[in-house]
């Protein structure tokens, strides 16, 4: 099921690029200007855990304020930028701007929330990657386990030595891992008990249905007992309805992401909503 969806997504991507050859090419050509010329930005998204009534995270997405296109969503610009290479010097480009904003909260914020960044696979293959992250929290002097990366299962299934290296290795800087999309890689699940995983990020795909389609539903509950008897926090994705929370709620899920809580939002609004939260506790 999983894999027949990741090959419609390749072969719709592929008949995308052969009709819009132009537009391949614009965007390829524009990335390098996209990231010297400030066009790339980040949104951040709050988890929410409704039983504490805490923010628990927050995910960097990044952005692309197109001179042309208008604002570009990663899902269109990312595979390009893997395809090329690019997506190395552009995932480098936003860790740099993402710790240096952890480093800008910690000064204003104490028990500020774990940051999440989405690293893609193709990341993984990259030797420097831990020595690179290690310079920024140096650089920034940002707390390692401020810092959580977002991997989907496709990474562990390279089983290539420097995947492997590359996520103990930032475990071990003491970085957080987590598990994004989980439930669509149809991987071996041995990785969850290899490696030190923080967090599964259960699908939204399995969640927009949850309602009336009882495999999702069947599904999500299996993931959610496999979490808690392997004592890996669990969280829900792409929830945007209280119907929605209300099934999860009853099936023992905490954590929540989606635009029943927020959006995506702007830095600055991150602040103040952290700073509710932390003052509403008191
Ligand atoms: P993801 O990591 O699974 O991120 C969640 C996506 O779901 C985000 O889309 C977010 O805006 C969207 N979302 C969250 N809650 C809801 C909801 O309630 N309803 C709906 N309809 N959508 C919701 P976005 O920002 O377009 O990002 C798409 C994907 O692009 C991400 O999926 C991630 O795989 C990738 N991505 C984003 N930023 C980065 C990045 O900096 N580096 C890398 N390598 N990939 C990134
Ligand atoms: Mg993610
Ligand atoms: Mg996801
Ligand atoms: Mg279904």
């Amino acid at each position: 099921h999983a894999k027949e969806n990741g090959r419609n997504r390749a072969q719709f991507f592929d008949n995308e690029i052969s009709k819009n050859n132009l537009f391949y090419l614009k965007i390829e050509n524009g990335l390098h200007e996209a990231v010297t010329g400030g066009q790339i930005y980040i949104q951040y998204q709050p988890q929410f855990n409704y039983q504490t009534r805490t923010v628990i995270g927050i995910e960097a997405l990044m952005r692309w304020k197109h001179p042309e296109e208008g604002i570009l969503k990663p899902s269109v610009f990312i595979p390009i930028a893997e395809e090329t290479g690019l997506i190395t010097s552009l995932g480098y480009f936003l860790l740099d701007i993402v710790c240096k904003q952890i480093a800008e909260w910690q000064k204003h914020i104490t028990n500020l929330p774990t940051i999440a960044i989405n690293l893609s696979p193709k990341q993984f293959l990259e030797p420097s990657l831990v020595k690179h992250v290690q310079q920024l929290i140096e650089h920034y002097e940002i707390k390692p386990n401020a810092l959580e990366f977002e991997i989907t299962e496709s990474a562990f299934m390279q089983e290539t030595e420097t995947t492997l290296a590359n996520i103990n290795g930032l475990a071990n800087l003491g970085c957080r891992i987590s598990i994004d999309d989980f439930g669509t890689g149809y991987s071996n699940l041995s990785y969850l008990k290899r490696f030190p995983i923080h967090m599964i990020k259960i699908d939204k795909s399995f969640i927009d249905d949850i309602r009336h389609d009882n495999d999702d539903k069947a599904i999500v509950d299996a993931v959610i007992r496999l979490a808690e008897a392997l004592n890996i926090t669990c969280l829900a994705e792409g929830v945007e309805t209280k119907e929605q929370l209300e099934i999860l709620k009853g099936m023992g899920c905490e954590n929540i992401q989606g635009f029943l809580f927020s959006k995506p939002l702007h830095p600055r609004l991150i602040t103040e909503l952290i700073k509710q939260h932390q003052s509403a506790d008191n």
